[in-house]
């Protein structure tokens, strides 16, 4: 007979990795009464991403439970509060249910319930104005992905390219638009923004785009959809997390590179028109 139970975790691994579904979990427990009637929840460090101050992993300290010594044999709704250790202001909360054993050799069994922030990492700034309306199918993408759950991921981040193929082409031509560039390569972007046939729309773009919106050189929608070539029935799990992991970095470095295009161009602009504004003497000086 094979056992197909899974090993217990850790209580720290629990909060900070899966956070999902139901566990049995071996140090949930830090004291349990003689007749183990009663039992004291620990409250593990935690290394998490501080998304306040910090910008780093650190570490966080549980400053709050909802119920620290509970009776076994039952379910409890529990609500760990903790903040980072450096900064304060970072949090994460979690809710859970907790039911400990009433037998000390065995595991305690907790349900994850639901959490605050649920990502551990800052969306990148502008990935969620390039997905548009399927920002909710690009974060669901995201958890997957930081779930380990492959064909999850690429599916939902497959569905985001797919649809949003046409703005992120928008997106890139009225950032490139912006740029420095010749006559005729402005004269292919805006071709390629009328352009109805998405592969003649990318054949303008690998001609017209410039250098400050490539990746490596190479026009980025290509490099998108060559991430999405074959079907998921042919890979694996693993494979299909890879390809999510390649389309997730793609789209992230794009939004990242659109933004810095159109913060420059706002940076010019507002030195421009303040250098012009120094230029015209004020009427208090021409009076005078
Ligand atoms: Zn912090």
């Amino acid at each position: 007979m094979t056992n197909t139970e899974p090993a217990p975790m850790l209580f720290e691994d629990f909060l900070t990795k899966s956070f999902d579904g139901y566990a049995k979990v071996s140090d949930v427990i830090t004291w349990l009464s003689i007749n183990h009637v009663k039992a004291t929840i620990a409250k593990p460090t935690l290394t998490l991403p501080c998304l306040a101050e910090c910008d780093r992993s650190t570490y966080f300290d549980c400053y709050e439970i909802s119920q620290e010594t509970i009776g076994s044999g039952r379910w409890h709704d529990i609500a760990m509060h903790y903040n980072c250790r450096h900064c304060r202001r970072g949090i994460y909360d979690f809710a859970m249910q907790i039911r400990i054993p009433d037998n000390p050799k065995r595991e305690s069994e907790l349900i994850a319930m639901g959490k605050w922030p649920p990502y551990h990492e800052r969306i990148p700034e502008g990935v969620l104005d390039l997905t548009g309306s399927d920002r909710e199918l690009f974060l669901k993408g995201w958890k997957a992905e930081r779930a380990g759950l492959g064909i999850g991921a690429y599916t939902y981040y497959r569905r985001v390219i797919e649809d949003q193929k046409n703005r992120i082409i928008e997106r890139l031509i009225d950032a490139a638009s912006t740029c420095d560039m010749p006559v005729e390569a402005r004269r292919l972007l805006e071709q390629a923004k009328k352009e109805q046939q998405f592969a003649s729309a990318i054949d303008l773009l690998k001609q017209g785009l410039p250098e400050s919106l490539r990746l490596k050189g190479h026009e980025p929608i290509s490099l998108l959809y060559s991430t999405l070539s074959g079907g998921i029935h042919e890979h694996t799990d693993g494979d299909c997390l890879d390809g999510a992991k390649r389309i997730r970095l793609l789209l992230t470095t794009l939004a990242a590179r659109i933004q810095r295009v159109l913060d420059d161009e706002a940076e010019v602009n507002a030195a421009l028109s303040g250098l012009l504004r120094g230029k015209q003497p004020s009427k208090d000086q021409t009076s005078r």
